[in-house]
């Protein structure tokens, strides 16, 4: 890190991307540092790893500015705001220049490919500091609830496993378990939990655009983390995201099938947050002509996270995020 300012009690500091990169114009990523005078934990917050998930970076910097104005008790909260400004810029997922997801190219290679190189200088930022948890902020579909995903796969240890699920119980979301895909070995949260470090990933609900209300939400719900570690003071009741009573403190699992068997147009019967029950009837699938060509039924009793941002489907396409009771 350089280039460092200080503003009061918060720290402005640039990580530099790699040298060897091809970029014409430097983008640097931007790391705020809030430190009270009395040690304590640490807390990252990271956030625009993909470009177009914006939502989800106001969050951080209505966080900093909140705790301008109720400074931490104890410890320090760092923050990525952009880890991926020429996505950013670009309005794109992906590294603009490369196509890369950083989300993919963790731990990180310090002679690797230009979103390696980037990875390895946040993923060793984070080791650094030795953190008490660590928030990997994203947005999901147009249409979706916030959620937090725990990657459940990767742990062994049922006492970190325990530890892991307080953390996401404070958030006061829905706690969602991801399935085993190998790309969560390349995810910062996935690598950071193979360190032994707490880490989730948190859906705050659409990309591109700013829902003040998913806004808040997640700025009560970073709040509630930081006043179970004791760094701040409540601020009165603690936030819950309103759920049916059915899925309180109930730990469900991600699925993202069944997947569309028809080419077509699919029109939903569901909305996000919508209970859900085995065999209801989800959604329809009709072709050019509007026949009925699919139906698609729940296989599963949960709650829909969140559907597709395109109607326009073919078969294999993964038109639904879901989150189902174990039983
Ligand atoms: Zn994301």
């Amino acid at each position: 890190m350089s280039n460092s300012t200080s503003l009061n009690r918060i720290k402005i500091s640039i990580i530099n991307l790699p040298k060897a990169s091809s970029l014409l114009v430097q983008r640097n990523i931007i790391t705020v540092e809030v430190k009270s005078s009395n040690p304590g934990p640490v807390v990252w917050l990271i956030a625009g790893s993909h470009g177009d998930e914006i939502g989800s970076v106001v969050v951080v910097q209505e966080i900093v500015k909140k705790l301008r104005k109720n400074p931490l008790i104890k410890g320090a909260v760092f923050a990525i705001p952009v880890v991926n400004p020429s996505g950013f810029e670009s309005g794109k997922r992906e590294f603009d220049l490369t196509g890369e997801d950083i989300n993919r190219s963790y731990p990180g290679n310090v002679n690797g490919s230009l979103a390696e190189r980037l990875a390895f200088k946040v993923f060793n930022a984070i080791l650094q500091s030795n953190p008490a948890v660590v928030l990997d902020l994203h947005n999901d579909w147009r249409k979706s609830i916030p959620y937090t995903l725990i990657d459940t796969p990767l742990i062994e240890d049922d006492s970190f496993k325990m530890k892991l699920v307080e953390y996401a119980r404070q958030l006061g979301f829905v706690i969602v378990e991801e399935k085993y895909e190998p790309s969560l070995l390349k995810t910062l949260t996935g690598n950071l939990i193979l360190k032994n470090i707490p880490a989730l990933s948190v859906e705050l609900g659409e990309s591109y655009v700013v829902n003040e209300v998913n806004v808040e939400y997640g700025v009560k719900s970073i709040w509630n983390i930081l006043a179970y570690l004791g760094m701040v003071n409540t601020t009165g009741e603690f936030f819950k995201y309103p759920l049916p009573n059915r899925f309180e403190n109930k730990i469900l699992y991600y699925e993202d099938e069944p997947a569309s068997q028809t080419l077509g147009i699919i029109r939903f019967n569901v909305k996000p947050g919508d209970c859900i029950s085995k065999d209801q009837v989800i959604a329809r699938i009709y072709d050019v002509l509007g026949n009925l060509k699919e139906t698609v039924k729940s296989p599963k009793n949960g709650i829909l996270l969140g559907y597709s941002d395109s109607s326009a489907v073919y078969p294999g396409s993964k038109n639904f995020a879901f989150a189902f009771i174990k039983e």
